[in-house]
């Protein structure tokens, strides 16, 4: 049987242990019971950045802000992504106005940008909104 796959809880940075082919069925965090792979973008920051990079899925950061208009309209894009790909990417969102010094420390010069971590290290980053079909054409390029 394949090993279990190691997740982080986007609730509490609790790592549970997910088999492979229970991904599927909304799989609970043992510790807060808060859902493990949700379908939709949680929020990355400072404070639980060191612990959601860990883990065995790859995960995928938008990084925005409220003043921005292309983030916002890239927004809804982001979060039909996060229902499509759920269970094989995780996807975060990052406030770089409130995170000014990771911002400063992942080295962003302009917003929206994404960045695509693989254990815990990057492997792709991309400038700009892009349509749907375009991210996810990205991603699978990337293996997802
Ligand atoms: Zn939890």
């Amino acid at each position: 049987m394949p090993a279990p796959l190691l997740i982080p809880c986007p609730s509490c940075n609790g790592l549970n242990r997910i088999p492979g082919e229970r991904l599927g069925d909304s799989p609970r965090c043992g510790r807060c019971k808060s859902a493990v792979v949700p379908d939709t973008p949680f929020t990355l920051s400072q404070t639980n950045f060191a612990s959601q990079l860990k883990g065995d899925l790859p995960l995928l950061v938008d990084v925005w802000a409220s003043w921005c208009g292309p983030c916002r309209s890239f927004a809804p894009t982001f979060e039909q992504a996060a229902a499509q790909l759920q269970g094989r990417c995780r996807l975060a969102k990052l406030d770089s106005e409130g995170n000014q010094q990771l911002s400063a420390q992942l080295g962003i010069r302009s917003i929206p940008s994404l960045i695509l971590f693989r254990g815990g290290v990057e492997v792709a980053r991309q400038s700009g909104a892009m349509p749907l079909p375009q991210l996810l054409a990205w991603l699978r390029g990337q293996g997802i």
